[in-house]
Parts: C-alpha cells; structure tokens; sequence
C-alpha cells in the first residue's frame, strides 16, 4: 500500500562497518550545515494516479495507491561540502504495508523489499515486536531501507480502541544492533468529500467513489428512518458525503464520522448534519432546518452492512402476512450482530419453545420489542440497554427453517405491524434556541460542501 512520509528525513543511509564514524561526521555537518543537510529532494513516484491528488477527487484516493518514496541528496550550489562523505548517490527506500495473519518476519520484509536477516532474526525475536506486529492483522507497517535493502526503521502503526491517539512501534537500527519503541501520538482528522450514483446498489457505488465501508454504513443508518436501504433504492439515486477521515504521521489509519450527508430517492432529497450542542455529551444528526434524526427506535434490529445488505427484511414465507405471523424475519447469516432498536430494560433473556434463544426489551410506554432465533444471547434479565447496542446474533434456534431473526412490536401486549415501529417513535429535541446561530452557520458551511461533493460526482459520471 501506501507509503508517504510527512517529513523530510536526514540523510542517513550507508549503514556499514564505518556507522559510527558516519553518524559522527553527520551530526557535526548537521551542526555546521544545518540547510544543506536538510536540502534533500523528496520524489514522490506515483503509479497510475493521474490527477489523483486533489482531496475532493472521486477517482481513488491518493492515499490509497501505491506509492514509493525516495529521499536523495542534492548537490549543493556551495562548494565547500562534498556530499560524497555521505556516500552519494545512496538513499532511502520507503514502503508501507498491511500485516496479515500469516505472516512471518521474512514475508512481511520481503513485502517491504527488504532483503535482511539480520533484521529478519530481530523481529522474530523480540518480544515487543511479537507483541505488536506479528499475527496483528491489518496493521499499517512502513519500512524504511537503503538502496541496498537493508532495514533503517520499521514503523508499525495501530489505533487502540476508540481513542483519539494511536501507537507508533519503531524498530531503528543503530549501527548495527537493533533498538524498539512504543510511542503514542495524536491521530490527525481531515475532511473528505464524495459523492456517486446508484446503478446497482449502495455498495456498488460506494466502491466506485471510493467510499470506505465504515462510511456507508452510516449513510445508510443515519437515512435508515427516511429511506429503506434493503429495498427502496432506485437506479439513478445520488448522494454526497462529507467525512472524516484520520491520519497516523500523513498516513490514512481508519476513517472517522460522517459530517453531512445527502441522498436523492426517488426525487426526494434528504439531508443530514452532524452537529454537538455547546455542552452535550454526544452529538447528533440533524435535518439543515435543525430537527433532530434521533428516533425512539431504529428501522432495523439488523445493522446494514455489506453482509446484510441483500438480505430484505421478509414476512414469514408460510403465512404471508405479519399479523398472522406476528413478526417479521430479517434473513441473514448466523452470527449477524443483533441490536436493540430502543433503550430499554431487558425483561427477559433464555429459551422459549418456538422461539428458541430469545430477548424481550421492555421501553417506555408499555412497548416491548423481541429477537427471536439467535444464535447467541449477550444480555441478562434487568440489564438497561442503549438503543444500537448488541443483545445476541442472529441464529436458527427454535422452529426454524434456516438462520434469520424474527422480530416483533407489542404495545400494551398487543402485536403491532413492525415496519411502522419508526412512525410510532417520537423524534429527539431540536437544535435549541442557544445552539441555533452555531448550528446556522455548520449547516450553510455544510451545504456548500455538499454542493461541491455532488458536483464532482456529476462530473466524474459525465
Ligand atoms: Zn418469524
């Protein structure tokens, strides 16, 4: 994958017998010359990007092709250093990878080109890089070489869970012998514009902008109350996006919130904001006129992923209809994650005949929801549960024919239509009257910026 580097480095490259004498003679140059040591040129090979560079681009993102990177010397216009004391024409090599599963130490380095045993024998046997690199899949990892492929530094990067810094593991030769670090630095969020047409399906055209899973998903979610996903989607629908994403030393590592968004179905146009009220603990999506998108209840109990994207939400194959069925199914795989679409309290978690493994989700005005079928049960009796929050997974136990979840509504103990389970939630506070000059301006900011994303993706279809 990628491989960018921020900053410019010193030059440090001729790793040989003479290290020593080398870094010595560096860092007394360094104090003599400091400009022209930092007069290196930075060459940025990219392969089949043209004109990948602007941000807002709908073709890939720069970030993600595959670049290398050198760092040379230059000659100076002043006569009085003879760069060849560093070994000219010697550079740097950069390369970045993702760590597989499979990976030993020698095909990690060979993904890397670096051609090393020496640094092959360190990172099998050292127990922070065991700990940090090896069988932790997907992590970002960089290498930096000499032109003969021998290792400089190795940089592993990962964000632990949810926070807003990442790690920075650093193996660094150092004449000779090798040395690891673990650093924590602060993960950088930039914003990102998008935008497509639906020919096939979201995924399909999400794939085609670019556009990170993660980042669709919550498109889907945050219109799931105004849009049917699963089935109401027409050839011709477009959308803009606007998104964060978050950056690791100029490196992509993971992408953040989406920010606004809008989609036309079928004519109508919707919109999204996110916005955090001076003071509240959590932020929300609203509508640019400031209504709140937060429901009491969620459209779906089964979050819209590319796994379950396929799957419509179903009436039971044998009795057609909800009311003589009582629920409806979600088809998909077992294992699927269950969500609560409500806070609430769980009123009852186990076995019951017919239903097989089974939760009941008491909420507020005597409204009862049920999951039926699952495979697993994650909750208790009496524990509160958040709306989103994931009770069990989808299975096939009880009486049925294959994996789904059943799903049922009750107000007051009476059965009610589980598609109208949304219009029967109230909407959460509007932008209050304080917040509301803030607010104005986020969303004209906002517009523009969506106006500016669906442009782009107008002119990339044209
Ligand atoms: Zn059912």
């Amino acid at each position: 994958m990628v491989s960018r580097s921020a900053r410019g480095r010193p030059l440090i490259h001729g790793l040989t017998s003479a290290c020593t004498a080398l870094l010595d003679q560096l860092s007394r140059t360094i104090g003599q010359h400091p400009r022209r040591v930092t007069a290196t040129v930075t060459a940025l090979l990219l392969t089949g990007g043209g004109g990948a560079f602007a941000v807002a681009s709908l073709g890939p993102d720069p970030a993600e092709l595959p670049v290398s990177m050198m760092n040379y010397p230059v000659p100076s216009l002043a006569e009085d250093l003879v760069l060849g004391q560093f070994d000219a024409p010697g550079f740097s090599l950069f390369r970045s990878e993702q760590v597989r599963s499979s990976d030993t130490p020698e095909s990690l380095l060979q993904r890397l080109g670096v051609a090393d045993p020496a640094a092959a024998a360190f990172l099998r046997s050292d127990a922070t890089v065991r700990q940090n690199m090896l069988g932790r899949s997907g992590r970002s990892v960089s290498a930096e070489t000499t032109d003969d492929h021998r290792l400089i530094r190795l940089t592993v990067r990962w964000v632990p869970d949810g926070s807003g810094s990442f790690r920075r593991l650093i193996v660094e030769r150092n004449c000779e012998q090798f040395g690891t670090r673990v650093e924590n630095a602060s993960l950088t969020a930039s914003s990102r514009l998008a935008g497509g047409v639906i020919h096939s399906s979201l995924f399909a055209a999400t794939d085609a902008a670019n556009i990170p899973d993660a980042v669709a998903v919550q498109v889907a979610e945050l219109f799931s109350g105004n849009i049917d996903f699963r089935r109401s989607l027409r050839k011709g629908d477009r959308f803009s996006v606007v998104y964060e994403t978050l950056q690791a030393d100029g490196e992509p590592l993971g992408t953040g919130r989406v920010l606004s968004a809008e989609f036309i179905n079928d004519g109508k146009t919707h919109q999204a904001i996110w916005f955090q009220e001076p003071g509240a603990a959590k932020g929300a999506y609203y509508t640019p006129d400031g209504q709140s998108m937060r429901r009491a209840y969620l459209s779906s109990p089964v979050e819209f992923s590319r796994v379950t994207s396929g799957f419509a939400m179903r009436l039971h194959p044998i009795l057609k209809t909800w009311r003589a069925h009582l629920g409806i199914d979600f088809a998909a795989p077992t294992g699927t994650a269950v969500r609560s679409v409500g806070d609430g309290v769980v009123a009852f978690a186990g076995v019951q005949n017919g239903y097989g493994n089974v939760v009941f989700v008491k909420h507020r005005n005597q409204h009862v929801t049920v999951y039926a079928h699952l495979s697993r049960i994650d909750v208790r009796p009496g524990q509160s549960i958040e709306q989103g929050q994931t009770l069990g997974a989808v299975g096939a136990t009880g009486w049925a024919t294959g994996p789904h979840l059943h799903f049922e509504f009750r107000v007051n103990g009476h059965y009610q239509d589980p598609t109208s389970i949304v219009a029967a939630s109230g909407t959460a506070a509007p932008v209050s009257a304080a917040a509301r000059p803030a607010f104005d301006r986020l969303a004209a900011n906002m517009r523009v910026q969506l106006s500016a994303a669906a442009l782009l993706a107008q002119a990339s279809a044209d």
